[in-house]
């Protein structure tokens, strides 16, 4: 295979992956599938894209990333080509994909999510500007079904009709979802403390769930070991390294929502790692195909009871396993996967990484909810969380425009956004308590 070093090389120790053009499969087939190889994340080896899931070479620490024709992409996906694109959906986004020409796509819509400017909440956190990007407006209400869609259609290629992974919630929830929609069968891995809402999700998508008495490594190990037994679609971003591109768009959407002036700042909470370093990666092929100048730096952010890709960001050590203590049970990861891309990645956009008490996610879920009418649940608050503290301690600049991403709606899992908020007044029919309650809140 045929590469060309890539003139706009960037600084910045992440493998040198999507630095190089290669020449295409692209060119030789299928105009839709731009992918050329997978580069493995540990040894920078390159592999066809036969090769199912890690490295053949370093095993289950080979995650790979995967590589497109970047020339090839430059030549169709360009402002102009997009403004003429009726879908408005992630698929809008097609070449930057693992798709084929082939490729069946679920009706249900993905992406294409709101990115809305808000004033009182940028006012709150000391900002000069700052939008939120909800991906709780997803069809399964969270940012996982950007990368579980391109799961079903996957498996769906591979003729694969059971699907399967472990997850503290969202991307099982999504991957049912998703499954339903293609006709697929799904099969789910939850921990033990997953939210009743999002097992009940998953139970109206028609999942067979399996809720393993332990955490979430126990559910993921069940799952593995499943899926290598009964030949499933493993949909598990830790393994699969097609998914993440999914979670790319995110970050496409925005530069295109913001007509390509992209933030200087990104949050985004961080539990595995792989949504901010999907995030990350969208920015740098968007600079490299010349749609966008500059990009923004990336604010990861963690619970301060599960940090340890934190940790690892500060001390330049790698990962030690921690057992997680948080009510954002979405970024409650114990043992990240992904947490060497999403060091790499937040490192290279310039960015920092923070964490927060579940107290501050609590507060951001309730000053969310009241200054912008969203509702975001815990572990998608803590972006916001983050970003408040970052601009309190002149980490973000309080001139700077900043997006957060709020990955998942808080309807997932009202227990936690209970204990953020205060009760309703009980009131008797004939209502003689009302203009007291109503004085107390100056609301006459
Ligand atoms: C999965 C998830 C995250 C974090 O994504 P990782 O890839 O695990 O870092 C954040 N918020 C919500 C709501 C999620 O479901």
């Amino acid at each position: 295979m045929l590469t060309l070093a890539c003139a706009l090389r960037t600084s910045g120790p992440y493998p040198p992956s999507v630095l190089l053009f290669t020449l295409s499969n692209a060119l030789a087939g299928d105009p839709l599938s731009f992918v050329t190889e997978l580069r493995c994340v540990a040894c920078g080896k390159n592999w066809p894209i036969r090769v199912p899931y890690t490295c053949p070479a370093c095993g289950v620490t080979g995650i790979l990333d995967v590589l497109y024709d970047y020339r090839a992409i430059r030549r169709s996906l360009t402002r102009r080509a997009l403004a003429s694109r009726a879908d408005f959906s992630h698929w809008r986004y097609r070449e930057l994909l693992p798709l084929s020409a082939r490729s069946v796509l679920p009706h249900l819509q993905v992406g294409w999510s709101p990115l809305s400017e808000t004033v009182a909440l940028a006012r709150h956190l000391g900002l000069r500007s700052l939008y939120i990007k909800d991906d709780g407006r997803n069809p399964s209400g969270s940012l996982k079904d950007r990368a579980s869609s391109i799961a079903v259609v996957r498996a769906r290629e591979k003729r694969n009709p059971i699907v399967a992974c472990a997850s503290t919630g969202n991307a099982a929830s999504s991957l049912a979802g998703m499954a339903a929609a293609m006709g697929l069968r799904s099969v789910i891995f939850v921990p033990q403390r997953a939210p009743e809402p999002k097992i009940t999700q998953l139970l109206i998508f028609g999942a067979t769930v399996f809720r393993v008495l332990g955490g979430y490594d126990d559910a993921f190990r069940l799952s593995q070991e499943c899926c290598e037994r009964f030949g499933w679609y493993n949909r598990n971003c830790a393994i699969n390294p097609y998914l993440v591109e999914g979670k790319k768009t995110v970050s496409l959407e925005i530069a295109e929502q913001l007509q390509w002036n992209v933030p200087d700042w990104v949050a985004m909470s961080v539990g595995d790692g792989c949504s901010i370093a999907a995030a990350w990666k969208a920015f740098r092929e968007l600079k490299l195909l010349g749609l966008i100048e500059r990009t923004p730096r990336m604010l990861g952010v963690q619970a301060a009871g599960a940090a340890p890709i934190t940790t690892a960001f500060r001390s330049g050590k790698p990962l030690w396993p921690v057992v997680p203590q948080t009510i954002a049970d979405s970024i409650a990861v114990g043992v990240p996967r992904n947490w060497q891309k999403a060091v790499l990645a937040i490192r290279e956009s310039g960015g920092t990484m923070l964490n927060v008490a579940d107290g501050e996610i609590l507060d951001a879920m309730g000053y969310t909810g009241q200054l912008a009418g969203i509702f975001a649940e815990p572990a998608a608050a803590a972006s916001i969380a983050g970003l408040k503290r970052a601009v309190a301690e002149d980490i973000v600049p309080k001139r700077a425009r900043a997006v957060a991403v709020v990955t998942g709606s808080g309807l997932k899992d009202i227990r936690a956004a209970q204990t953020a908020v205060s009760k309703p007044f009980d009131v008797s029919p004939d209502g003689h308590e009302l203009d007291q309650i109503l004085h107390d809140r100056q609301l006459v």
